[in-house]
């Protein structure tokens, strides 16, 4: 055991377990962050049961009316939020926003990535992966763009290029405080199209976020690419609500 774990030794992030050696030699392979009590329930709810379409949330394509309304029929995920605050689900989703946690981040994009392997089937060069940007007033309170981080991630992993996309050009309200309506207008115009972007309009276009609420930024997102002439993109997060 290094000094470093002696002093901090790794903690599960779902339930703060010091987590064993045997789940520590796994982690510096890079497979894991939680203990096996809490992957066994984030694998467990994976297969919970959307209940529009009766397919297990990892299959379940099943997008938001705001999305359709832009034209994105399809949002991948991996999960969905149910009731219980201390969902495993919610722990990574919350670390990877706050705490600049490189094993939270790891794990997640590599749960994103089965979803992204699953779109591009053989040809990589015809997809980039885009993000949402985050708020900047929680870039300067945190350090990071975790959203950034995360598909920056999932690009190396699967071998899509990254390309931001997107930048956030004026402040909004926080979206988690407003309702659906209230969000819509909040995010009206909030984003734009980088000046590089025009080159990609030709490829199939990931966007990845962590939660999927209303749909609300995504679609906003999508609306601008497409009044850009982009055509072809396609949804994915962590977990829907
Ligand atoms: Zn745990
Ligand atoms: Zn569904």
């Amino acid at each position: 055991m290094g000094l470093i774990d002696f002093l901090y030794p790794p903690k599960c992030i779902g339930c703060s377990e010091v987590l064993s050696v045997a789940e520590k030699k796994a982690r510096a392979k890079g497979a894991d962050a939680l203990c096996p009590n809490c992957r066994a329930e984030f694998e467990r709810d994976k297969l919970k049961i959307c209940n529009r379409c009766g397919r297990e949330m990892i299959d379940c394509v099943c997008s938001k009316s705001r999305l359709h309304g832009v034209g994105c029929s399809e949002l991948l995920k991996l999960t969905k939020y149910g009731d219980d605050p201390e969902q495993v689900v919610k722990k990574l989703i919350f670390c990877q926003k706050r705490n600049n946690d490189r094993r939270c981040e790891r794990f997640l994009s590599n749960q994103i990535s089965f979803l992204v392997k699953r779109l591009i089937s053989d040809d990589a060069s015809d997809f980039c992966i885009t993000h949402i940007p985050r708020e900047k007033r929680n870039i300067v309170l945190y350090g990071y763009d975790h959203a950034e981080r995360l598909a920056k991630s999932v690009s190396e992993i699967c071998g899509v290029q990254y390309v931001p996309l997107l930048d956030r050009k004026k402040k909004g309200k926080e979206q988690k405080y407003l309702d659906g309506e209230q969000r819509a207008k909040n995010v009206r115009n909030v984003f734009s199209i980088s000046r590089s972007a025009e080159q990609y309009k030709d490829k199939n276009i990931i966007i990845i976020d962590d939660v999927v609420t209303t749909g609300t930024s995504m679609a906003e997102c999508i609306r601008q690419l497409r009044c850009e002439g982009f055509e072809k993109i396609k949804g994915i997060c962590i977990a829907v609500t």
